[in-house]
């Protein structure tokens, strides 16, 4: 079972290992308010149930009966490990690892790196321990898969003593979504993994891109939270940090007020005015609204400046590759992205790159590097390495 928890949601999905086939994936929304939503999908099929679910206890306990109620399985016994996507292990977690009380406690100490996050993985995580007492628990990090990045990348350039003293450093996030379309791209071309140099661009709600030398994270474009990189569909990306001070002088607002509007309303949603989901700007430009286009174009602009430079420092990317929302389905942004890059001598084929949420190679036949459409799969990753771990 690959599981992700928010504040007030839980995705699952149960995969049959090693096989990773999906048996089922749904998600509960609206935990501990009223009218909670359990949505399940069987044989490709939605069931909806609408009913107040009072914590992850209850939802995970709701799940279960569903599972057998439902013929999915037929014994609890049949799930052999849960695997949990959690936001940051910090320093000390950089790798997947079995979830006992040393990691629990350790993840409850790094609460400050993700208070939004971090306190509802380990409900999360605690909800699955408590119904499942028997069944081995592993957490997969967000930050796990960049922890091979040299000081050179992950240092900022601020009072040693804080990196030293506060753990104050680029951790990069999404690591779970760049490793999978690492593992795949590499099968698709051919390459040993330890082989290929790649530019990631994981573009959903969040985003970043990834600079991927040998197999492994070099630099990323998240930082020390997910705040920093390209502007997304909520979030600023990087600003100035004067801004953050003078703009708290000018609205009357605390540090914490004017993080939360740079994390909430900005990015296409600050630029446009309109909305922070792609489809509605595309939408909108098409019918030529000035501010959407705006939108667009900053963060194409940003994220080839990340491409061009990642390139560099990989010594020459063997492939671009669009992975995650929009990534996988708006052909018009990675056109417009690739075509910043014309200097680069890389170059789309329109016709290829007419395709929405397949793998697909997008690159005409003379680009000199490759661009990729590889949906990505952080569940199968997820279940990978938990059944890994069950393995060890
Ligand atoms: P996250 O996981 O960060 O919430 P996603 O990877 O689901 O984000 O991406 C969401 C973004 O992808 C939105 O801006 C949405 O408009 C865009 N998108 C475009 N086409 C689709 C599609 N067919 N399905 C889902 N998201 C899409």
């Amino acid at each position: 079972m690959a599981v992700n928890a928010g504040s007030s949601s839980l995705k699952f999905q149960l995969l049959e290992m090693p096989e990773e086939k999906l048996i089922t994936s749904g998600l509960v929304e609206r935990i501990g308010l009223k009218a909670s939503v359990f949505t399940i999908k069987v044989n490709g099929e939605k069931i909806v149930e609408v009913k107040d679910i009072e914590n992850h206890s209850v939802a995970v306990k709701m799940l279960f009966e569903k599972l057998i109620n439902l013929n999915i399985i037929q014994s609890l016994d049949e799930i052999i490990g849960v695997g949990h996507r959690v936001l940051t292990g910090g320093r000390s977690l950089t790798d997947s690892c079995v979830i006992g009380d040393k990691e629990m406690a350790i993840i409850e100490n790094l609460v400050d790196l993700g208070p939004l996050h971090l306190p509802a993985n380990l409900t999360g995580i605690k909800a699955f321990k408590e119904a499942l007492p028997n069944v081995i628990n592993v957490g997969v990090f967000d930050t796990a898969f960049h922890q091979t990045m040299p000081e050179e990348a992950f240092l900022y350039a601020i009072p040693y003593d804080w990196y030293e003293t506060y753990n104050v450093r680029k951790y990069g996030f999404h690591g779970t979504s760049h490793k999978y379309v690492t593992l795949r791209t590499a099968q698709i071309m051919g390459k040993k993994p330890e082989n290929i140099n790649l530019v990631i661009c994981h573009l959903g709600n969040g985003a970043s891109i990834c600079a991927v030398k040998n197999g492994k994270s070099v630099d990323t474009s998240m930082g020390f939270t997910p705040l920093e990189g390209i502007p997304m569909g909520t979030r600023s990306g990087n600003i100035d940090p004067a801004v953050v001070e003078y703009m708290m002088g000018k609205k009357n607002k605390s540090c914490k007020e004017i993080i939360n509007i740079l994390n909430k309303q900005s990015g296409y949603l600050g630029l446009s005015g309109l909305s922070s989901d792609s489809r509605d700007l595309l939408v909108a430009a098409k019918n030529g609204h000035k501010r959407a286009i705006l939108a667009i174009e900053v963060q194409a602009k940003r994220i080839a400046d990340y491409v061009a430079s990642y390139h560099c420092y990989i010594g020459g990317a063997d492939a671009i590759v669009f992975t995650a929302g929009i990534g996988e389905n708006e052909a018009t942004t990675r056109e417009n992205i690739i075509s910043r890059l014309a200097p680069l001598g890389v170059k789309i084929d329109p016709k290829l790159n007419a395709c929405r949420g397949i793998e697909r190679l997008v690159s005409t036949d003379d680009s000199t590097i490759k661009v990729y459409v590889v949906p990505t799969n952080e569940e199968v990753m997820i279940a990978r390495d938990t059944l890994r771990l069950i393995q060890q």
